[in-house]
């Protein structure tokens, strides 16, 4: 396909196995992180002349190329220029560097086939086996600014003898045949007709998750929207979507993949909309969580993401970058919004019945 594209799908199979090609990505397991799925994908970017490596739950693709033994440079296509030709000792050199690079990669490479070889057997072991097929839960709509249907979100869930585990798939409205097909659609915000009223009205829009927690922040008076295919899908598209709202509060999850996807996004909105805020669960992982233990919504605590991938130690290249830049960026402030801009109560929050929200039992 692409020089780059080749290496990286090569390192990738070496560790995780064969690629399963969907849209124009290729997804893998990801080496990073206990992944239940197939989080990890590439794609080749043939006007960049480059390979992007992503894992959608939201790991650090420099922490995937090392797992891969890959350097950044590895993602382009073309090499880097030769400078002057070189003489005989200094080929030499360049190749006993080479050769060692070469082993050294591999050496990583077995190391990350190792590692997510165990992951695989504790995964198994924790979830037994699987019990029929994905089972359909609910379809989420998506539309564009005008109501148009662009596609759906479905959530199914798989039974497994000690667990549920759930997956989405995304299909898109293919309008002259007049239904859906398995393809991933416009990357429109959810609710994205009532998301543009409010940027229009002023008011604040609640960014969370997932389709079940907008749905719940809506059911109780917000404005409340999400992305779709979660942590690490948040694209430029749309920070325009919201571009010129006045206020905007992320409701990040309470691990890691969520703190950093809630960092990423209050970097791409800063500048675009008046004012971020982010907030967690009191308890729990998630809006949904915080709400079923009986907390009222604007009980939502701030939460610095920063700050807390920091304290797990989760520290990548940037995070060091940033640590040490002498010209460090003032961060937004991060204390919640005046609780007149929701209109959740502790009694509203009570009143609905716990059965009600346990439509969805894959956690
Ligand atoms: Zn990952």
């Amino acid at each position: 396909m692409s020089p780059s594209f080749d290496r990286v799908r090569d390192a990738f199979e070496a560790v995780a196995g064969p690629g399963k090609q969907s849209g124009q990505w290729m997804t893998f397991q990801c080496p990073c992180h206990d992944d239940h799925h197939a989080s990890a994908a590439i794609a080749h970017n043939q006007s960049g002349g480059r390979t992007v490596v992503r894992c959608f739950a939201g790991c650090d693709d420099r922490d995937i190329l090392d797992r891969l033994g890959l350097k950044v440079v590895d993602l382009f296509d073309e090499p880097m220029r030769r400078e002057a030709p070189l003489s005989a000792s200094e080929r030499a050199v360049r190749k006993r560097a080479g050769e060692r690079a070469r082993a050294e990669a591999e050496q990583r490479r077995e190391a990350t086939r190792a590692d997510m070889a165990r992951r695989r057997a504790e995964l198994e072991r924790q979830r037994g086996d699987q019990l029929g097929e994905p089972e359909f839960v609910r379809a989420y709509l998506y539309e564009r600014a005008d109501g148009t249907p662009a596609g759906s979100v479905v959530r199914y869930v798989t039974h497994y003898e000690h667990l549920d585990v759930k997956t989405f798939r995304q299909f898109r409205w293919d309008k002259t045949r007049k239904r859906y097909a398995p393809q991933g659609f416009d990357p429109v915000l959810y609710h994205l007709p009532e998301v543009r009223a409010a940027v229009e009205a002023r008011t604040t829009i609640v960014l969370v998750e997932g389709e079940k927690d907008a749905d719940r922040a809506r059911a109780l008076g917000a404005t409340a929207t999400c992305n779709a295919m979660g942590a690490g899908s948040f694209t430029q598209a749309h920070v325009d979507q919201l571009a010129g709202a006045e206020r905007v509060v992320i409701v990040t999850d309470r691990d890691e993949p969520g703190y950093r996807h809630a960092q990423t996004v209050r970097e791409m909105l800063s500048g675009a909309v008046g004012a971020v805020y982010v907030v967690q669960a009191l308890t729990g992982k998630d809006l949904s969580d915080h709400l079923d233990a009986g907390h009222p919504f604007e009980d939502l605590e701030p939460v610095d993401p920063e700050a807390e991938l920091a304290a797990k130690r989760v520290c990548t290249v940037k995070d060091v970058m940033r640590a040490t830049s002498p010209h460090a960026r003032p961060q937004p402030p991060t204390h919640p919004p005046p609780p007149t801009a929701m209109s959740a109560t502790a009694a509203q929050v009570a009143s609905r019945s716990p059965a009600q929200e346990k439509d969805e039992v894959a956690r």
